[in-house]
């Protein structure tokens, strides 16, 4: 069973009993249901089996501190309209947006606020995730967009120094036939007369009272005469629309950008969710990254590591001049600073150059004849290169 469905169900009701009742009262109570509706004492009655289940359900719940406490809080909530019904925000698997903490919010670049979360998120922790943010709007109103996920594949360089690119997107959006209201233009919805719009209906049992959904206007709290023909009444239409990204510099393969408001429309005029980005970023030929370090590697001559050189390194932006100090190894990394990838505040990060022998594959006469005469000269001054290695 789903947790919607578990918050719905009013056990203290299924069992006759206050919402203050003791352990022991709820026992009571339902001993005596479980044995007026015990299968073996109504065979064949579909009704009372039913009944037998639903006690024992509400038993099982009630009796148990832990779970009864986490009931009462999820009632509470759901009374003041902390959830969406039917909305994206119960649904666990919507939760994925920004579970690893790789979400890059934009937010303040197109100067909106994110939204924040409901204290729900709290309460169920993993099971409703961050769908929790999507239940700011009461149970029976307009419904918030759900969030939406896309992809875009950047270049490299596009990639770390921050890019503007183009999003085609087909989503639902707010009708421009009725503008979200559902109702067909030139009419508008009208309050639900049984609920006067709450969207729920009170009903008193015995001495404590319970709210259910309006039957009359489905939850909504209004009712719709004359049904926008281009979105059948829901306010929403499928729209394929182009919007401009900003990514900012330093994003890396797999981060998620979050754009405030750019999700689906809501129903009957409630705020949009969130387009949430996925960035790939594709290799690059010449760079890597490690973090906000740049990496690149550069293939020198065995000469060049021994006199030293100087090399001229291409960075993102241009080339710098990299000084190779006399006698350094193969595979030595030479840290340029600040040379790396841009991040969106702070300095950048590092250009880290490595070095790479190149063996030449074949040589022509002299330089053949040249090596020899330097191998014979490299033996003389007394350079072993395998001096002490492996018991030498
Ligand atoms: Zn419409
Ligand atoms: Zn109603």
């Amino acid at each position: 069973m789903s947790q919607r469905e578990w918050i719905e169900k009013d056990f203290y009701k299924e069992l006759g009993v206050s919402s203050s009742a003791t352990t022991e009262e709820i026992t009571k109570a339902y001993r005596k249901l479980a044995r007026d509706n015990h299968p073996d004492a109504n065979p064949g009655n579909a009704e009372a089996e039913q009944r037998f289940k639903a006690v024992s359900e509400a038993k099982s719940v009630l009796t148990d501190p832990a779970k009864r406490k986490e009931y009462d809080e999820a009632r509470r909530l759901f009374a003041s309209g902390g959830f969406g019904r039917g909305g994206g925000g119960f649904n666990p698997g919507a939760g994925g947006f920004g579970g690893g903490g790789q979400t890059f919010d934009v937010g303040d670049i197109f100067g909106q606020g994110g939204g924040g979360d409901g204290g729900i998120g709290d309460l169920f922790g993993g099971l409703f995730n961050r769908g929790g943010g999507q239940q700011r709007t009461t149970s029976n109103r307009p419904r918030r967009g759900s969030d939406v996920e896309t992809e875009t594949t950047l270049g490299f360089r596009e990639a770390t120094q921050g890019v503007t690119v183009p999003l085609r997107l087909t989503s639902p959006s707010s009708c421009t036939t009725c503008h979200g209201s559902g109702a067909k233009p030139g009419t508008s919805p009208r309050v639900c007369p049984r609920c006067n719009g709450a969207g729920v209906v009170n009903r008193n049992q015995g001495a404590f009272g319970f709210s259910e959904p309006c039957d009359d206007c489905r939850g909504t709290g209004s009712i719709i005469d004359d049904p926008c023909e281009d979105c059948r009444g829901t306010g929403v239409q499928n729209r394929t629309r182009t919007i401009t990204v900003r990514v900012p510099p330093g994003v890396s393969d797999g981060q998620k950008i979050r754009l405030a408001g750019q999700g689906e429309a809501g129903l009957r005029g409630a705020p949009s969710g969130d387009l949430y980005v996925t960035v790939r970023v594709r290799a690059d030929k010449v760079f890597g990254r490690t973090g906000d370090d740049l990496t690149v590697t550069v293939p020198v001559s065995y000469g060049e590591l021994v006199l030293g050189t100087t090399l001229s390194v291409p960075t993102l932006d241009g080339r710098v001049g990299v000084k190779v100090p006399p006698g350094t190894v193969d595979g030595r990394v030479l840290r340029v600073r600040g040379r790396g990838v841009p991040k969106k505040s702070g300095p950048a990060g590092d250009l880290m150059v490595t070095v790479k022998v190149a063996v030449p594959q074949k040589l022509d006469d002299p330089a053949t004849e040249a090596l020899h005469a330097y191998l014979e000269a490299e033996k003389a001054s007394g350079f072993d290169p395998r001096a002490g290695w492996a018991g030498a």
